[in-house]
């Protein structure tokens, strides 16, 4: 029997095994599981494919979407580029490892695109922040990250403190891949000014729970148009599915 499931630590804000297993329900799927699989360090990653000889798929999230891939014989293109991945195939006791939030992140992201929205501000520099320059660049889409930490300024990353009224007013698109804001820490949110946005500013939040967050809500104040990343988690799980499933090469 098939069984599925997700690795990271902590798990108990993941909505993946609740997604799959009401998939599975309305779907009729039967003889499938998903489960959580809370590992504390990647290392013990292999003793947790021993246990489960029928593990034929694992959803990977925080904190080890990049140290899993020393565990991989394969990767695909945006893993290859990005250097993280969320999505595994176990097949014949093969690893391949693929990226299917980047292929959720620019799904989701290209209906609600418009002219203005030729440079992107990326809040955060983890994991889901890579994926979210691959999409960007695969779009032609110019963009900045933006960390807390001075140390990782560079031509392509900025603080906070150096994020102007300036920028605010050129880069149309706001992307935060920061867990700032996420629950249980709903009152958080990223240390923008937002009232320097407008009704040309679009604010994509990868987090989706709380629906609405602190950095949503105000750049819906403002006028702007704003996303959750409900849609993001919905395409990658499908996207995971699909890989599980149909494409076995
Ligand atoms: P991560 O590696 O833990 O964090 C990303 C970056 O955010 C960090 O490198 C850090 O960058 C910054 N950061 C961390 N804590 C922060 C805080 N309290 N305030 C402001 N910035 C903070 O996480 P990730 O895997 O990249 O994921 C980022 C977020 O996206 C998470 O909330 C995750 O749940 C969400 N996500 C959603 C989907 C979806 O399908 N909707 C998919 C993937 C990820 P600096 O230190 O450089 O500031």
């Amino acid at each position: 029997m098939p069984l599925y499931g997700l690795i990271g630590y902590p798990l108990s804000q993941s909505l993946s095994q609740a997604y799959f297993r009401e998939k599975f329900r309305e779907e009729h799927i039967t003889g499938s599981d998903y489960e959580v699989f809370p590992l504390k360090d990647i290392h013990e990653f292999p003793v947790l494919l021993q246990q489960h000889p029928g593990l034929a798929g694992l959803n990977v999230t925080i904190p080890h979407k990049e140290t899993v891939l020393q565990y991989v014989h394969e990767r695909d293109a945006v893993v290859e580029a990005c250097g993280a991945a969320n999505c595994l195939r176990i097949s014949n006791g093969k690893i391949s490892a693929f990226n299917t939030d980047a292929i959720a992140f620019r799904d989701s992201l290209k209906p609600l695109l418009e002219p203005q929205h030729t440079r992107a501000l990326i809040l955060g520099t983890g994991g889901a922040a890579k994926a979210i320059a691959w999409v960007l660049e695969q779009l032609g889409i110019q963009y900045l990250f933006i960390t807390r930490q001075p140390e990782k300024a560079s031509a392509h990353t900025i603080t906070y403190d150096s994020l102007d009224e300036e920028i605010l007013s050129e880069y149309f698109l706001i992307i935060n891949a920061s867990p700032a804001g996420m629950s249980p820490n709903d009152d958080t949110f990223p240390a923008i000014d937002y009232s320097c946005l407008t009704p040309r500013h679009l604010l994509y939040d990868l987090v989706y729970n709380p629906e609405k967050t602190v950095f949503l809500q105000k750049g819906e104040e403002r006028g702007a148009l704003i996303k959750n990343g409900y849609e993001m988690l919905v395409l990658q799980a499908e996207a995971g599915w699909k890989i599980w499933n149909d494409d076995k090469s």
